[in-house]
């Protein structure tokens, strides 16, 4: 018997506005949450806690990181008040041991890449959240083998939340391309999604590929989805997109799912 119910997400999170906005990517976001069972707590990979070792969050209140600039008052304002759970953060720590995890009990929170998504995600703010930080000096395929650690915390209804963009390149927006990509970041986009609905394990390679550098000029927003590769491969469940779509040119808001949804919006 399959009992098997918790679920995994990458969410192509884009512009920190997305907290607010009603579009066809955070419609999804809010259609994927009502498909998948609700989880008992949530692990959040940000892009935006990208630091010098493997850190989890371990406060039973974590505070709203407003961790941006530029961007309207009522984004610095936002709260998104969830709780943690350090008995959850603690278990992570003991998980990724071999991997010099650490509890962090004050230096972190709640960051954009996590808060922006779970607004709409759990808007309620009821499901505890904890967050996993990038080891910025890890490889590709040590971020997938710590995914693959996660994989038991999935069978006990915990949900693992990769907030990124598989293309994120600030640089080289054209904010006349509201809703469509250059055709590098389609083509990339599209090979990463061979690779992440086929065979997941050969995802890491990925930083091999001749656009890599373009679309990732720095690797924090792509990293969070080899967490979600490296799980659903340990676990030996499939990924499907359930959002698509480009934003300015060189950001990919493509998102995936892992789990036992029952009608995914988009999906292919
Ligand atoms: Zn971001």
């Amino acid at each position: 018997m399959n009992d098997k119910h918790g679920s995994s997400l990458f969410i192509g999170h884009g512009s920190p506005m997305n907290t607010f906005e009603v579009n066809q990517f955070t419609t999804a976001w809010r259609e994927i949450s009502a498909s998948l069972p609700t989880p008992r707590a949530i692990v959040a990979v940000s892009a935006h806690w990208y630091i010098d070792r493997t850190a989890v969050t371990a406060m039973s209140h974590p505070r709203t990181i407003h961790d941006f600039r530029g961007f309207p008052d009522k984004l610095s304002r936002f709260d998104y008040p969830a709780a943690g759970d350090v008995s959850l953060a603690n278990d992570i720590v003991s998980l990724l041991s071999s991997f010099d995890a650490t509890a962090d009990t004050h230096d972190w929170g709640l960051d954009h890449g996590t808060w922006s998504v779970l607004a709409h995600l759990y808007p309620r703010a009821d499901v505890p959240v904890v967050q996993l930080s990038i080891d910025a000096r890890a490889s590709f395929a040590t971020h997938m083998q710590i995914g693959a650690c996660l994989a038991p915390l999935v069978d006990e209804d915990v949900m693992v939340l990769g907030s990124g963009n598989v293309v994120h390149n600030l640089g080289l927006i054209d904010w006349s391309m509201v809703d469509s990509g250059f055709e590098w970041a389609e083509q990339f986009d599209g090979e990463v999604r061979q690779i992440v609905t086929t065979q997941p394990a050969n995802l890491a390679s990925i930083q091999q590929h001749r656009l890599f550098r373009t679309v990732a000029p720095t690797p924090e927003h792509f990293i969070p989805l080899l967490y979600v590769a490296g799980l659903a491969e340990a676990s030996g469940r499939k990924l499907s997109t359930f959002a698509e779509g480009y934003t300015f040119g060189s950001l990919s808001m493509t998102s995936y799912a892992m789990g036992d949804w029952r009608s995914l919006p988009q999906s292919r």
